[in-house]
């Protein structure tokens, strides 16, 4: 059987189904990039500074002998 020999009732559902799976496959692709571009977790991830027990963001310590220290404590000018 030739394509156009096929019944427009036949091939419509079949070209509407395949017009509909690209919008699924972007909405599951946009789902994926979503949670790919979460904040990050360790970006607010914080510590008590193991000499003087200040609440110090992990960007600001400095890890001395295995310890967490605050930037004065660590001797950090
Ligand atoms: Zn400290």
């Amino acid at each position: 059987m030739e394509p156009q020999d096929i019944k427009p009732e036949i091939t419509d559902p079949l070209v509407k189904k395949a017009v509909s799976l690209p919008d699924e496959k972007i909405l599951f692709v946009g789902e994926v990039f979503n949670t790919d571009f979460e904040p990050h977790k360790g970006t607010f991830e914080w510590h008590n500074c193991d000499k003087c027990g200040e609440a110090v963001f992990a960007i600001g310590l400095r890890i001395v002998n295995g310890k967490y220290l605050c930037m004065p404590c660590s001797g950090y000018e």
